[in-house]
């Protein structure tokens, strides 16, 4: 590139930048609605760098073979098929395009739907997740954006500048759990002297007196994210509700539930015990919003 040529360029740049950054906004789609009744994701959105390279081109949402897949938004099914082997639903709602898969539809191409209409069942192979989940994508083009940022659970959200604020995520904010166990509180969430290390800390959570061995209910329905051991937790299960809304229940004796499992309200989902940092049999419950632990009492 000569002098004249890349001068010319650093001059438009600024000017393409303008340009881009307002149209972009300006086709910042409608809001997606859920395609299924639970909101339990599993694997993200994670582009390829390439068109044809390794990434994964929508968001897994964990559900059972056999439950109604719903269309996100209004539009035309363009396509109700398999592709390589997998039953693909496809609708155009004008802007961009929503996939689903694998759905067995009833759907034709050409059929007009509404948002929230039901346009097949998810089977429960072939499937890319542990259990059976929706593989949901979103088109622009041949360009794959994130489905989140139009559902309300993602870190990036499109925000229309002109348009009203937006909606929080579903559910977060308002959610009320169930006390895991009976049993007095024996701990407040809070800053305490640890009765093991002597430190002063952040209490982390929430402690309930109870004998060891005293079965362990989930505080809400979800999808099991961690069982898993640690030198201050003891056995630990995590259990997300929806995104951005987790419970855990550590030092317990045992730990009866597995990873990818979905559970109810008031499921057993393990023992009350003593391992890990802990002086004797209690319960020490965490709810984490966003990641960040906050006072469980305040969502009892
Ligand atoms: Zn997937
Ligand atoms: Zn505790």
């Amino acid at each position: 590139m000569n002098r004249r040529s890349s001068a010319l360029v650093l001059t438009l740049m600024p000017i393409l930048v303008l340009v881009r950054a307002p149209a972009t906004l300006a086709a910042s789609p409608d809001p997606w609605s859920w395609p299924l009744d639970d909101h339990a994701l599993g694997e993200r959105f994670d582009p390829p760098q390439s068109d044809y390279g390794a990434g994964h081109r929508g968001v897994d949402i964990s559900a059972r073979a056999g439950d109604v897949v719903r269309a996100v938004a209004a539009g035309i099914v363009t396509f109700a098929g398999q592709v390589g082997g997998v039953p693909v639903v496809t609708i155009d709602h004008g802007r961009e395009r929503s996939t689903y898969q694998p759905v067995r539809s009833h759907m034709h191409v050409g059929d007009a739907v509404q948002s929230g209409q039901a346009v097949g069942t998810l089977l429960g192979s072939p499937s890319h997740c542990a259990g059976a989940c929706l593989h949901l994508g979103r088109l622009a083009g041949d360009d794959y954006l994130d489905p989140l940022a139009l559902l309300g659970g993602g870190a990036v959200r499109l925000i229309d500048p002109h348009g009203k604020p937006p909606a929080p995520p579903a559910g977060v904010g308002e959610a009320r759990l169930q006390r895991p166990v009976g049993g007095p509180v024996t701990s407040s969430f809070g800053m305490r002297v640890h009765p093991v290390t002597g430190v002063r800390k952040l209490h982390d959570g929430t402690d309930f007196g109870v004998p060891c061995g005293t079965p362990v209910h989930s505080a809400g329905a979800g999808t099991v994210v961690g069982r898993s051991f640690s030198a201050a937790y003891g056995k630990r299960v995590t259990i997300r509700h929806r995104p951005g809304l987790e419970t855990s229940y550590n030092h317990l004796s045992d730990q009866s539930v597995s990873v990818g499992e979905r559970v109810g309200a008031r499921d057993v989902v393990g023992r009350s015990g003593t391992t890990g940092l802990s002086t004797g049999c209690h319960l020490h419950f965490m709810v984490l919003k966003a990641g960040r632990a906050v006072n469980p009492q305040d969502l009892l």
